[in-house]
């Protein structure tokens, strides 16, 4: 938060920065085009204002020469009316105010208007002119308070000495006429600061003066204004009304040649209205920029907050992954020693399912010994020795017999913990036969077996695969109990080695559920099954990597087969 704000007072900084820089170049280039045609402008305002008083000048002079004005000058008493014609018409001609011929004291000899008698000995431009010189003055009228130049030539005699002085009046509007309107403001100010000529009627006769704010009431002949910079411009505010411009550009010239300064105003308002609308339109860009970064800042932090969220939640998942994955090893775990415990448990109910057939089955060679060792003890006693021998023979055969089946019950229920190793398929199926034999014999099962020319090894555990064999054969029996036959075979197909057992009983009721734990069609209790024998052979096979399957024959009968690697002893023979 805190950072985007900087970031935000920053931006803040730049562009307000910019659109400042731009504001102040834009006014001070307008102000200085603005000042540029204000000086032009005004250099031709005063031009055109010293061409018009020059033709009222050289008037003066040329009348100044005129014949009937020389003779009323050398003679004061003589008829002035060729004069005053002479001057009323030049006045009406030229559109003077007035001309006059004073005498060498002042006195008015002629006149343009009504004016005979007047005295203008103390008017400074008639002393000029009485010194031989051009007087010229700018005065107002006390009378009329009309704004009045004044020309004073010499009238010289011919001998030499100013005889008299021709004066002429030129009225301010007459030249102020032809250049009022003009947008720009002009006024030309006399050495006391009055503005005697302009093109504003607000500003004649007035004087702009610097008066702070708080002076009070202006007199009429004032006008408040301030002045300050902008760049290298002077520029005024002026409190002038509604017709001169509140803000305006201050030029000068000066004019000597009258004794004048001329002014200007050139109003300021449309260069600061260009200044205005080329910063607004930069603030405008920048408010396009900064809200363009700004959602490019967005999105940035938004997808940095996505990766986090999704780093975040896939470290969680991952957690959650090692978590199952732990668990799943540990219930995988806990099911191989379910699976070793039902093995157990499936190996001591073969045991007690088959100790019935083996106590009958050692029972039956223990009872056979028994009458052939007493055979034998009779046939000794009748000095018989080679039937005596004859029956230790079979005594010894008995006892081998007994021998190995106790030998292969003491393997079957050993702990099963041997690993895995090549096995001779044949002589499992003879060993499992031999524990079996008993038990089919009851159920009147004939056994089909051919052991194979030599030992096919394959991959496995000979006790192991003893349990499934026995199982299958146990089955076998429990479907065939009037009777039937086994049949056992051993195949070798393109990879594996293949062990099927067939019976000719009913067949099996629901081939797709026999593997599984706990289905049995059998009914439960004393030598019956619970379901388990098919299940865990299957475990077992599939161990060694091998396969299980059990099908119904067409011709009748249920048929198990068992498929395992070979040994690669097997193979490399
Ligand atoms: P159990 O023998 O304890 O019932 P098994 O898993 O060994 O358990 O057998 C499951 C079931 O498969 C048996 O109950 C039986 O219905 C069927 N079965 C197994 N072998 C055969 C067979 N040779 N003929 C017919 N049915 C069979």
């Amino acid at each position: 938060m805190i950072r985007r704000m900087l970031a935000f007072c920053i931006f803040l900084a730049i562009a307000g920065g910019v659109t400042g820089g731009v504001w102040w170049r834009s006014l001070n280039d307008a102000l200085a085009r603005l000042e540029e045609r204000g000086r032009a402008d005004l250099a031709l305002a005063g031009d055109r204002l010293l061409g018009q008083l020059q033709r009222y000048r050289e008037m003066t002079v040329l009348i100044a020469d005129h014949p009937d004005v020389l003779r009323l000058a050398l003679d004061p008493a003589a008829d002035p009316g060729a004069a005053d014609r002479l001057l009323r018409r030049t006045a009406d001609m030229t559109r003077s105010d007035e001309l006059h011929l004073a005498d060498q004291s002042g006195r008015i000899l002629a006149s343009s208007g009504r004016v005979h008698g007047a005295d203008l000995g103390a008017a400074p431009y008639f002393h000029r002119a009485m010194q031989g010189a051009l007087g010229f003055h700018h005065e107002i009228d006390p009378a009329t308070g009309r704004r009045l130049f004044v020309y004073a030539a010499p009238v010289f005699s011919p001998t030499g000495p100013v005889a008299g002085v021709l004066v002429t009046r030129v009225e301010t509007e007459a030249v102020e006429v032809i250049w009022r309107g003009e947008p720009m403001i002009v006024f030309f100010t006399d050495s006391d600061g009055i503005a005697f000529v302009s093109n504003r009627d607000e500003l004649v006769l007035v004087r702009l003066e610097l008066l702070p704010e708080h002076e009070g009431e202006v007199p009429s002949d004032l006008l408040r204004r301030e002045v300050r910079q902008i760049g290298r411009h002077e520029i005024w505010d002026v409190d002038g009304g509604p017709y001169l411009p509140a803000r305006a550009l201050h030029l000068t010239r000066p004019l000597p040649v009258i004794e004048m300064t001329g002014e200007a105003l050139v109003n300021i308002a449309p260069a600061e209205r260009q200044a205005l609308l080329q910063a607004l339109l930069v603030a405008a860009a920048c408010v396009v920029v900064g809200t363009a970064l700004y959602a490019l800042w967005e999105r940035r932090r938004a997808l940095a907050i996505r990766l986090a969220t999704e780093a975040e939640s896939n470290a969680r998942l991952e957690s959650r992954v090692r978590e199952r994955t732990r668990e799943l090893s540990e219930a995988n775990e806990q099911l191989h020693r379910a699976q070793a415990d039902l093995v157990r448990a499936g190996k001591l109910s073969a045991l007690g399912q088959m100790s019935a057939g083996i106590s009958h089955e050692l029972n039956q060679p223990l009872t056979a010994i028994q009458s052939y060792a007493e055979n034998a003890g009779l046939f000794l006693d009748r000095d018989q020795p080679e039937r005596a021998s004859e029956n230790l023979a079979r005594i010894n055969d008995l006892a081998r017999r007994m021998g190995r089946i106790i030998k292969n019950l003491r393997a079957f229920a050993r702990q099963e913990s041997e690993a895995m190793s090549d096995v001779d398929l044949g002589q499992v199926v003879a060993a499992t036969l031999e524990l079996s034999e008993a038990r089919l014999r009851a159920a009147g099962v004939e056994v089909d077996w051919t052991p194979p020319a030599g030992p096919v090894w394959v991959r496995g555990g000979e006790v192991r695969l003893q349990q499934v064999l026995m199982n299958l054969l146990a089955n076998a029996a429990d479907a065939m109990q009037g009777g039937g036959a086994v049949t056992i075979r051993i195949a070798r197909t393109a990879e594996r080695v293949r062990l099927t057992v067939a019976d000719t009983g009913p067949g099996i009721a629901e081939p797709d559920r026999v593997f599984d734990p706990f289905y049995s069609t059998k009914e439960v209790g004393a030598s019956e099954g619970m379901g388990l024998g098919l299940s865990i052979s299957y475990g077992i096979v599939q161990s060694f990597g091998g396969a299980i399957v059990g099908r119904n024959r067409p011709e009748g009968g249920a048929e198990f087969a068992i498929e395992l690697d070979p040994a690669r002893k097997a193979q490399a023979a």
